[in-house]
């Protein structure tokens, strides 16, 4: 079975103007790509398109959470996703995806496979900024570990400085 055929929509028997449709992205849904960094997961979208004689309107509404890795501690917490994005689908002679707005399908083209584009909007849609709320929340070990690894970071390894003298 084709892992992505619910994310597929079969435009061409569309009737012209809106349709709704709403997509569950979780751990199976993330898991058929290779990276990224939504892992574990329980994402919604509300999708509607808007078709017209010769092009599509998709808005996506992109709201649910994810496990992420506290930036401060990296130990697990779950952040809110939330967003919107547009895609602009119109119809040409061949296929063009290199714009990240306007997709363009050709001719031979008879559905539209949203999967790559749901999973660069859920991406997009996690917040910038991803620590525990309260910082007393973060595991103290961890930071002072953080900490500890990166002052041997700093200094000089003996070994190497013997190695830069033999030049
Ligand atoms: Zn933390």
């Amino acid at each position: 079975m084709d892992p992505f055929k619910q994310y597929k929509i079969p435009f061409v028997g569309l009737s012209v103007g809106k349709h709704e449709y709403e997509f569950d992205l979780t751990e199976a849904f993330f898991s058929l790509f290779e990276f990224g960094e939504i892992q574990v997961s329980e994402i919604h979208v509300d999708m509607t398109l808007e078709k017209g004689s010769n092009m599509m309107t998709l808005d996506f509404d992109i709201y649910g959470t994810a496990e992420q890795a506290c930036d401060r501690c990296g130990d697990p917490i779950t952040v809110d996703i939330d967003g919107e994005h547009r895609l602009i689908v119109k119809f040409g002679d061949i296929t063009d995806r290199n714009n990240d707005e306007i997709l363009v399908l050709g001719t031979a083209e008879y559905e539209l496979d949203l999967s790559q584009y749901l999973y660069e909007y859920a991406q997009l849609s996690l917040p910038v900024k991803r620590v525990h709320e309260d910082s007393a929340d973060c595991n103290e070990e961890m930071i002072n570990l953080i900490d500890d690894y990166s002052i041997d970071e700093e200094k000089s390894d003996p070994r190497w400085d013997a190695l830069k003298g033999l030049k």
